[in-house]
């Protein structure tokens, strides 16, 4: 590639887990009095995508799906330095599962002319971990996912990836065009530069996508979901026994008598 690599980090708007509770009449989640951020690690997924445009230089773009307040995610993705952002949004994708919200990502990928697309390990509302297999499905590209590494090899159209596997780790090189779900934690995400996040919060506006742009519109929504929620129910806490302790001997006691 001359120009460097198409890199798409997808992120995801998602209430705050610290303030999300569980309707126990509904068992339905209440969201409305959470506070909307960006999914935790999905910073890893931005940070991995620009340290690849680092190394061999592209663009990268950050790509949501959601309702129109989505766009403060890519807000964040453009401060931290990537270089546009694409919202997905349209009353269609109401409703849609993991299978619909992967297939419109998958599309917007293709649409982007993607080489890279990243998304972090897992959501912090949902955490199925499924939207990027489901991208790498769709589109029959290769994915890697579990990474704690990359290395950028566009010399050779690969990219290299350091995976974490059960008792250690494996490298594995992937040809392009490959979907990355990058592991939460394994890079220090970048703080924004306060010029560029000025410049996201003030005068970056993203590109706008529907389902007809995309060509989903009758496959995404509640209707093309497979995924059938049988019920939920919340569990009580269970009471735990505590006690005061004076002194870090008298605890180191305690945890001696317990074991
Ligand atoms: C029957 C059903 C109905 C649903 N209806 C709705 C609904 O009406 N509204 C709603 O908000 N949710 C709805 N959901 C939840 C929705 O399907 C999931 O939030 C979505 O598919 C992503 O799954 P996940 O959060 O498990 O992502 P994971 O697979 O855990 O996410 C991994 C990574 O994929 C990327 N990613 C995931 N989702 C997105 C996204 N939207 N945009 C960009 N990147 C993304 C991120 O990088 C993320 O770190 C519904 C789910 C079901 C089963």
């Amino acid at each position: 590639m001359d120009n460097g690599w198409n890199i798409v980090v997808c992120v995801k708007q998602v209430p705050d887990a610290d303030d999300v509770s569980i309707d126990p009449d509904t068992g339905r989640l209440n969201r409305s009095d959470a506070e909307a951020v960006l999914n935790s690690p999905d910073y890893n997924a931005i940070e991995a995508a620009l340290s690849l445009r680092e190394a061999g230089g592209g663009t990268v773009t950050a790509l949501t799906m959601g309702p129109p307040t989505a766009g403060e995610v890519l807000q964040v993705a453009v401060g931290m330095g990537a270089d546009d952002g694409v919202l997905l949004t349209d009353r269609a994708f109401g409703g849609s599962d993991t299978w619909p919200t992967s297939l419109a990502l998958a599309r917007a990928a293709e649409e982007l002319d993607a080489d890279v697309v990243l998304g972090g390990e897992e959501t912090t509302d949902s955490s199925t971990g499924q939207v990027p297999p489901g991208i790498a499905a769709h589109n029959g590209w290769a994915q890697l996912t579990y990474v704690e590494e990359l290395e950028a090899r566009p010399e050779e159209d690969r990219l290299v990836a350091r995976r974490d596997v059960e008792g250690g780790y494996e490298r594995v090189a992937a040809e392009l065009p490959v979907v990355v779900a990058m592991g939460f934690g394994e890079n220090t995400p970048r703080t924004a530069d306060l010029h560029r996040k000025i410049y996201a919060e003030t005068e970056f506006e993203p590109t706008e996508w529907d389902a007809s742009d995309l060509g989903v519109e009758d496959e995404v929504g509640m209707a093309a979901s497979p995924t059938q929620v049988g019920g939920m129910a919340t569990a009580d806490p269970v009471p735990r026994e505590q006690s005061m302790v004076d002194s870090a001997d008298e605890l180191a006691e305690k945890i001696g008598e317990v074991r």
